[in-house]
């Protein structure tokens, strides 16, 4: 299976990294192969129509939990996966699934567990239970222990073009920042981006439209009311417009740093 699909019979490996240097394309991919886990079709998995595949590319299978890194209390990721979150899946893979004929666990940025939550994964991919099956998904592989890249089945996905999946990336940052409402992070973080090229820009404003479509119909986690999405996909389609007109990348971004979260 070099893709996130698997034939008809195929028995799917039970520990998967996916790699790819864009968070999107990580996620995408992992949503496919846990889909892929759980689909019930005899045809080729995922069917994309089963309750199973339909629940996961809703993000409401209960037999699909996903690992995060914890955030601060300023909403930032903190560096690192802690042992304890590891444990947890150590104590929850013995309980049996919900729905599905296995459970599902989606590590994100596995490649920021520490060595003792590296060590706890190491023993739950050499034991594993009976109905538990791990995605790991990782920028860097690099970063995790041999010993744990040894016991999964690796997958790359370059990046579609690197281009679309850095601007996937930055959109992906720039609406955490509109969630967590702090107008000074988000300041800074447009201050920061004022020297990007137009060609990035305008794949920044195309993926930031896409990311809040995810949002709308539930694909996304990103928590952003219904009304604020379609008032800065309006913000967005202004800025494409301005971009086209070859007004500078800087007052695009002091648009959105300006206009980005809502008026009082
Ligand atoms: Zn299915």
């Amino acid at each position: 299976m070099g893709k996130m699909t698997a034939r008809a019979g195929e028995k799917l490996s039970h520990a998967y990294i996916i790699v790819s240097p864009s968070e999107s394309e990580r996620n995408d991919a992992a949503q496919k192969l846990a889909a892929a886990m759980l689909c019930e079709s005899g045809e080729s998995r995922p069917c994309g129509v089963c309750r199973h595949c339909r629940k996961v590319a809703g993000g409401t299978h209960p037999d699909v939990i996903i690992v995060e890194r914890d955030t601060d209390d300023k909403g930032r990721r903190k560096r690192e996966i802690y042992v304890g979150r590891i444990r947890a899946i150590v104590s929850d893979a013995q309980v049996m699934p919900n729905e599905g004929a296995t459970k599902v666990y989606l590590i994100r940025d596995a490649d920021y567990m520490n060595v003792p939550a590296q060590n706890a994964m190491l023993k739950l991919l050499e034991e594993p239970p009976e109905s538990a099956a791990f995605i790991l998904c990782a920028a860097n592989p690099e970063n995790l222990l041999d010993t744990v890249r040894s016991r999964c089945i690796l997958l790359r996905r370059n990046a579609g073009e690197g281009e679309d999946g850095e601007a996937a990336d930055l959109a992906g940052e720039y609406l955490r920042l509109i969630a967590l409402g702090n107008r000074a992070d988000l300041l800074r973080w447009c201050a920061e981006k004022e020297a990007m090229d137009s060609a990035t820009a305008e794949a920044f404003m195309g993926a930031a439209r896409k990311s809040l479509a995810d949002i709308l119909s539930g694909r996304s986690g990103i928590p952003i009311s219904k009304r604020r999405c379609l008032e800065l996909d309006g913000l967005f389609s202004k800025c494409e417009r301005y971009l086209k007109l070859n007004t500078g990348v800087r007052h695009v971004f002091g648009l959105l740093s300006a206009d980005g979260i809502g008026g009082k």
